[in-house]
């Protein structure tokens, strides 16, 4: 069997096609185009590139950014001083602070001063929680273009009612607060029946086994085997691993993709999968914010 390959480029790239009409109409009905504020801290090469791509993709569908790179010994209390100063930036809709933050600083000190109607990652406690309640308003850029793949793999065409995902049993392996945890709560609401498998799960292979959908975001290079695998099962692979092999630098996720490729129903390859659809997210969410502030403006009015 050979599975289907998930693209989420071509899927990112119809995602940036559709903004870029919306942000094309919002532009001419209220004067301003979306604006996208990225904060960097430090010199790390990987970090640079996702902020130059993010901010590339943005100008394309027509949003304006700004980046504000910071020296990598830059202070807590500076580093909360710019963001206070977006935060009450009329031209700023969406905030992002690129991950990850030099060790000096903690992270969420520094997320949760982006005021919850400008997170664009969705990062902030507030937005957290109101996702871990089944609320959510803005949703991690990650998990939420992984459900936009899967339903896709699916073909659920997101018309509502009771969609295709709703009773599959979802195992989401790696539990961290910008990926594992939202993914999960985005999957309960899908109606899935989830489990949240980490580093202390017992019998990992076995539990992997039973999914139908995979999410993999541990960040361990080809960690999740052929093996490992329901047949017919759909996969996520959340990883971006930089890897040696055979005298050559390449990027692999944290499933082993030739293994898998011949067992799952759908995969999502590294490249071309979940990370086009990050950014694409990214982009999607700072539209949504632009919306609900002017929305808001206008209830208060
Ligand atoms: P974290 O390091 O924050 O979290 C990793 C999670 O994986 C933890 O919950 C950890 O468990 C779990 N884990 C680690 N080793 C194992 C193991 N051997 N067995 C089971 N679980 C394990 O990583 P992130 O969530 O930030 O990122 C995960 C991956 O996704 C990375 O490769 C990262 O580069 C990639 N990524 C990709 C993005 C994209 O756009 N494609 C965006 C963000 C991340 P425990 O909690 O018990 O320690």
């Amino acid at each position: 069997m050979s599975a289907m390959i998930i693209d989420g480029k071509e899927l990112a790239r119809r995602t940036r096609a559709r903004l870029a009409g919306d942000v094309a109409a919002v532009t001419e009905n209220f004067g301003a185009a979306p604006g996208l504020a990225a904060i960097l801290v430090g010199d790390d090469p990987a970090s640079e590139t996702y902020v130059r791509t993010k901010r590339r993709q943005a100008a394309e569908c027509g949003i304006r950014s700004t980046a504000h790179h910071l020296a990598a010994d830059t202070t807590e209390a500076d580093l909360i001083k710019l963001v206070h100063a977006l935060n009450g930036d009329e031209t700023v809709d969406a905030i992002l602070v690129q991950l990850p933050l030099p060790g000096h600083i903690a992270s969420h000190r520094v997320l949760d001063t982006v005021l919850p109607g400008k997170d664009v990652d969705g990062f902030h406690s507030r937005n957290a929680g109101l996702l871990a309640v089944g609320r959510p308003e803005t949703v991690p850029c990650t998990p939420r273009g992984c459900l936009a793949l899967l339903r896709h793999a699916h073909g659920d065409d997101d018309s509502g009612g009771l969609g295709k995902l709703a009773g599959l049993h979802a195992v989401v392996v790696g539990r961290s607060s910008i990926v594992g945890r939202p993914m999960a709560a985005l999957l309960t609401a899908e109606n899935c029946t989830v489990t949240l498998a980490h580093s202390r799960t017992r019998s990992l292979p076995e539990v992997c086994r039973q999914a139908d959908v995979l999410v993999a975001a541990t960040g361990r290079p080809e960690m999740v085997r052929g093996d490992w695998i329901q047949p017919g099962a759909t996969v996520i692979d959340v990883g971006i691993n930089r890897i040696e092999r055979g005298g050559a630098s390449r990027l692999v996720g944290d499933v082993a993709f030739d293994e898998a490729q011949h067992v799952a129903g759908a995969i999502t390859p590294v490249p071309g999968g979940v990370g086009p659809m990050t950014v694409a997210y990214l982009l999607h969410n700072t539209v949504e914010l632009f919306h609900r502030r002017r929305a808001d403006e206008a209830a208060q009015a």
